[in-house]
């Protein structure tokens, strides 16, 4: 396509136009130089007017005393030559200053020049019409001022009348002033400050490509969040579509259990279809309790109860399994106040939590307690299996994790459970923490704040 086309140049627009943060960008990066520009120029403008101004003042001071110092020796050029040698020796920045005194009322030839810095006017009269007129223009109040562009620079011209007695002029004192260090200074200060100001817009513009790639990571963020999102939405629907299958598989097994034609293999068989559908039973339901968490769907009916009778509940279901096992499975309660949970909650919690203790346990026991803690009611769960590597328990809270060793190979389950719990936990306010060393034991903690006062009510 020819570079010039108008198809190419609407081809470009539209790429611009479509994407509204490279329009965006394209503008911040034209306005923010442009108006640091603008403003630094404004700020050099004012403070080049305003040293003007108060080097015109300071001469005005200066020139006000030097010119009531010189009125009595207007008679005495010699001593004033002397004088104004000394003062410019002091002064390199005076390249010319004259005295001048009034000598006749004749507009022609009006003063005499009685000292001079360069000495080669004296006792002549001036006749330089351009000075003359420049001369003619001091008032009697304010000195005069006029910036003129010599060959090494500029020049600041200055004429101030010394006033008698009657506030007459009686002379003038002109001055020249080169301005040419101040300006070499101040140019040299522009400079600097452009370069600044060239290095603020090439940061300016590189923190705005940055900039732009921020909203580049903001829009894939956000695609991102709707991938995750449809895949939640996927396996929520899966999870729920699995359930109804499965609930005929254990209807099935259910009424081939009671048969009473199969044999002993058969009925081997199935217990083996059954404790297998109850755990993908219990996959799909940790499945959903995810997507339901993650989705904030999981509602709570929090009432404010005693926790030791749930509690007490929950051992005893899993008695029958600990036992099984050879394992010891004791609660023993303490003193505790009342908590905020939600009752099918807490249990689900503690089933998980205690279920834990008792599958990652070979022998030995697992005990649980509660007891209140300052003001928290805690309820410990301690067992004598496994144990948790250090490492392992920063990552055990997390989904999918599972710890991976020699004891756990054979032992099933999704990594779901710890998460689950501490997100119920942590929404009913309360706090779940782990206490292990490897190959002695867990502690699983579980805290929740009292409500002592309301139950006294
Ligand atoms: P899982 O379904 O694998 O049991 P959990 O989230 O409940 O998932 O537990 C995560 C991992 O934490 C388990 O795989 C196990 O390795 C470890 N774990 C949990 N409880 C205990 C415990 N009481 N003793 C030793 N290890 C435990």
């Amino acid at each position: 396509m020819d570079r010039f086309s108008w198809e190419y140049i609407k081809k470009r627009l539209l790429f611009f136009t479509s994407k509204s943060q490279v329009v965006y960008t394209t503008f911040l990066l034209l306005i923010i130089p442009a108006a640091f520009l603008f403003s630094s120029q404004m700020f050099l403008d004012v403070s080049r007017n305003q040293q003007e101004t108060l080097e015109e003042v300071g001469i005005t001071l200066m020139l006000d005393t030097l010119s009531k110092f010189t009125l009595p020796y207007l008679n005495n050029g010699d001593f004033l030559q002397e004088k104004i040698i000394s003062i410019a020796k002091q002064n390199d920045i005076i390249v010319g200053f004259d005295i001048l005194r009034r000598e006749t009322e004749d507009k022609e030839k009006q003063y005499r020049v009685i000292a001079a810095l360069d000495g080669k006017n004296i006792d002549e009269l001036e006749e330089d019409i351009m000075a003359r007129s420049f001369y003619d223009l001091v008032s009697m109040e304010a000195p005069y001022f006029k910036m003129e562009t010599h060959a090494d620079g500029r020049h600041q011209m200055v004429a101030y009348p010394i006033l008698d007695s009657d506030r007459n002029i009686a002379g003038i004192i002109a001055l020249d002033i080169s301005m040419a260090e101040q300006d070499r200074t101040f140019a040299s200060n522009i400079q600097k400050a452009y370069i600044m100001l060239f290095g603020v817009v090439i940061l300016i513009g590189a923190l705005l490509i940055r900039q732009a790639k921020v909203i580049d990571y903001a829009v894939l963020y956000k695609r991102l969040k709707e991938i995750d999102q449809m895949k939640d939405d996927f396996v929520s629907m899966a999870a729920h579509e699995l359930r109804t299958p499965l609930t005929i598989i254990r209807g099935y097994t259910d009424m081939l259990a009671s048969s009473k034609r199969m044999t002993e293999t058969d009925r081997q068989m199935t217990t083996n279809i059954e404790v297998s559908a109850k755990h993908l039973n219990q996959m799909i339901g940790d499945i959903l309790d995810v997507s339901r968490l993650q989705q904030g769907r999981l509602s709570f009916d929090m009432k404010i109860m005693h926790p030791n009778d749930v509690i007490h509940e929950v051992v005893e279901s899993l008695k029958y399994t600990a036992n099984k096992k050879g394992l010891e499975l004791t609660y023993e309660p303490r003193e505790t106040s009342m908590i905020e949970v939600d009752l099918d909650r807490l249990k689900q919690v503690l089933i998980n939590i205690v279920g834990n203790s008792v599958k990652y346990t070979p022998e030995g026991s697992v005990t649980v307690t509660s007891y209140n803690e300052k003001d928290m009611c805690m309820i410990r769960v301690s067992d004598t299996g496994i144990g948790i590597s250090s490492e392992d328990q920063e990552k055990l809270f997390s989904r999918f994790y599972r710890v991976r060793s020699k004891e756990t190979e054979e032992i099933r389950g999704t990594g779901l459970g710890l998460w689950i719990t501490k997100e119920i936990v942590t929404q009913m306010k309360g706090k779940i923490t782990v206490e292990s060393i490897k190959g002695k034991g867990t502690d699983f903690i579980i805290s929740f704040p009292t409500f002592e006062d309301k139950d006294n009510v």
